[in-house]
């Protein structure tokens, strides 16, 4: 009978929602790293609800704080303030070396508040009439029309033109392309520091220095996009930390809200003082609920999350080079930083996600030979391996 159940939701959703997804599976509850579905089966979640459940599902904190908060007081304007919003921005700026902060509700609207702030600094702050981006080839930053033009992927444009004008698109890791495509007309160079969507490709060596320094160059602004990379996920708060540069902005949303819908970009004094009243609003933004689950989502990342992301995310890449090494004619590379590790295949990685789900696995594809794992920060090590023992399996069946 139950068997029937997830059948009869995804009938009924291909019904009524608009087509825009097609999934295979109907999720009722999660624990840790787990979730299970309409008929009790238990997966391990190796994509985090991509990226978002880095404290893993239902974590106790964050339960008991959206619980706490929900009757108390669950949404007021932006007219009004809430001490939890006040209280999550001290965190984030405290946690993250920013000292402003502007909440939202999702990566792209980051993003898009990230390039209207842009343009807003060249013109209101230094008089400089700067509206043009440089951003990446292969590059992801949203859906909206100001996020998508400067995602790098055409084919998530298709249809969709005429896009935002002035964003020019150059190689990843190409630092002569971006000087070059720099002008007195550029507001900002939009970059990830570790392209997630794109295939889980990290920073070249000294790239993001080297952005660092075109852009101070070209007198325009760094915005570095770290919704999926940010949160501790690749061992350190940022992951353009690695690299050493500070950024004029940087764009934060999945994993922030600790599974709830919270986006935030950071930035400086001098920067952030352009946003003054009617310039740039969202009536959900810094909701109160959602506030509350990132305050105790950050709490968690305090107690030694971070650090269990680098140990395990060393750990992860051991066990996928061990797959590499025993399968080097299906395995071209394993690469990524912490938890957040890509596997380039030379076969097709797309139907490889089904049959791991059969064998109790949620993985994720990032491009069209790209495995991507972001499993939650709370993952344990026998989990990894056992997840680890599914990814050879199915890629081994293929053969
Ligand atoms: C997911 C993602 C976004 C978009 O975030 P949404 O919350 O889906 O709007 C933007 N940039 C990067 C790098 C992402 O991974």
């Amino acid at each position: 009978m139950s068997e029937s159940r997830s059948a009869d939701v995804l009938a009924r959703l291909g019904r009524v929602l608009t087509p825009n997804y097609r999934p295979t599976l109907v999720l009722e509850r999660g624990e840790g790293a787990h979730v299970y579905d309409a008929e009790g089966r238990r997966y391990l979640d190796l994509l985090a609800g991509l990226a978002v459940s880095s404290f893993g599902h239902c974590h106790p904190a964050i339960v008991a704080a959206v619980r706490d908060q929900v009757g108390k007081l669950a949404h007021v304007s932006n007219l009004y303030a809430t001490e939890v919003s006040v209280r999550l921005a001290e965190r984030l700026t405290e946690m993250s070396g920013f000292p402003r902060a502007y909440l939202c509700n999702s990566g792209t609207e980051a993003v898009e508040a990230a390039l209207k702030l842009a343009r807003l600094h060249a013109r209101k702050a230094r008089g400089e009439d700067r509206f043009e981006f440089v951003a990446f080839d292969r590059s992801f930053h949203g859906r909206t029309f100001g996020s998508l033009s400067c995602t790098g992927q055409p084919n998530y444009h298709d249809g969709f033109e005429p896009l935002v004008p002035g964003v020019s698109h150059v190689p990843y890791g190409d630092l002569d392309a971006v000087r070059q495509a720099l002008g007195p007309r550029t507001a900002a160079v939009i970059v990830e520091a570790v392209q997630g969507e794109g295939g889980v490709r990290p920073a070249p060596e000294g790239f993001l220095a080297g952005l660092r320094s075109a852009c101070d160059d070209a007198g325009c602004l760094l915005i570095v996009d770290e919704i999926q990379t940010g949160m501790g996920r690749t061992g350190r708060f940022f992951a353009h930390q690695h690299d050493g540069i500070r950024p004029d902005i940087v764009t934060v949303a999945k994993a922030l809200g600790g599974g709830l819908p919270l986006g935030a970009l950071l930035t400086s004094e001098e920067v952030g003082a352009v946003f003054v009243p009617g310039t740039h609003a969202t009536t959900f933004g810094g909701n109160p609920v959602v506030c509350a689950a990132g305050l105790a989502a950050l709490g968690l990342l305090g107690d030694g999350l971070i650090e269990r992301a680098a140990s395990l995310g060393s750990r992860l890449t051991e066990l996928l080079e061990g797959v590499q090494a025993r399968n080097p004619e299906l395995v071209r590379e394993v690469r990524g930083r912490g938890l957040l590790v890509g596997m380039e295949l030379t076969l097709p990685a797309r139907p490889l996600v089904p049959r791991a789900l059969e064998l109790g696995v949620i993985l994720g594809v990032a491009g069209d030979h790209v495995l991507r794992l972001a499993p939650p920060l709370v993952v344990d090590e026998a989990d990894l391996e056992a997840g680890v023992r599914v990814v050879e399996t199915v890629i081994r069946e293929v053969e």
